[in-house]
């Protein structure tokens, strides 16, 4: 996970999110319960300028687990306060709330979870890094100084589930043997840069910065 700049609000949000609000807040009293409720009513949110707005902030990456969404899995719009709770249900259509997910993060690990005493970093507002540190020697992600919200975000989110950090640990192992060779010819340097440079296409960009510091 990292932080990433909110864009501004898409346009379909702007123009009709009061209403659509209005409108389901409506639907739920009418029918009783929330289960009743017509998904016509709950899924406005999916707009073709919402999707786009949140691919770009997040430069196509799952906002929890950081891999490159749409070669393996279908990209999901994600309500960081689940829009199933009672308790947010207003927050349907909140631009604050929304965003950009992978599959297997969205309906296998933080579905409709939620600490309200230590809720889950928003990679839009938190500093991450001054919440979550990841382990170069792991690969795992660890709370600093044993951060409450920290925890529950590894927990909620399966951060360190063991895909993710096997796959974590293959990049170190690949980055630091590589370094070592363009080390031993002195272009380390090259090396780094290159690495900068591809990050954002690849899975997890935010190992390779924290590699790159490692190794300054
Ligand atoms: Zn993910």
């Amino acid at each position: 996970m990292r932080k990433v700049e909110r864009l501004p609000q898409p346009e379909s949000l702007k123009n009709h999110s009061a209403r659509w609000t209005k409108e389901l807040m409506d639907e739920i009293n009418k029918q009783g319960t929330y289960a009743k409720v017509a998904d016509s009513f709950k899924t406005k949110y999916r707009q073709d300028d919402v999707k786009e707005t949140l691919e770009k902030m997040y430069n196509q990456h799952c906002c929890y687990c950081e891999s490159v969404v749409g070669t393996s899995s279908y990209g999901r719009i994600e309500h960081l306060r689940p829009k199933s709770l009672p308790q947010f249900y207003q927050y349907a259509f909140e631009w604050d709330n929304l965003h950009w997910c992978c599959e297997v993060c969205n309906t296998s690990y933080k579905k409709a979870n939620w600490d309200f005493e230590n809720p889950i970093l928003d990679p839009a507002k938190d500093d991450i890094d001054k919440f979550l540190k990841l382990n170069l020697t792991t690969g795992k992600y660890e709370e600093i100084g044993n951060n409450k919200r920290a925890r529950t975000t590894i927990e909620h989110t399966g951060m360190n589930r063991e895909s993710l950090v096997k796959a974590r640990r293959r990049w170190i192992i690949l980055f630091l043997k590589g370094y070592k060779v363009h080390q031993k010819c002195g272009n380390e340097k090259e090396f780094c840069d290159s690495w900068d440079k591809l990050k954002e296409d690849m899975d997890y960009p935010s190992l390779y910065d924290k590699l790159i510091e490692f190794v300054k």
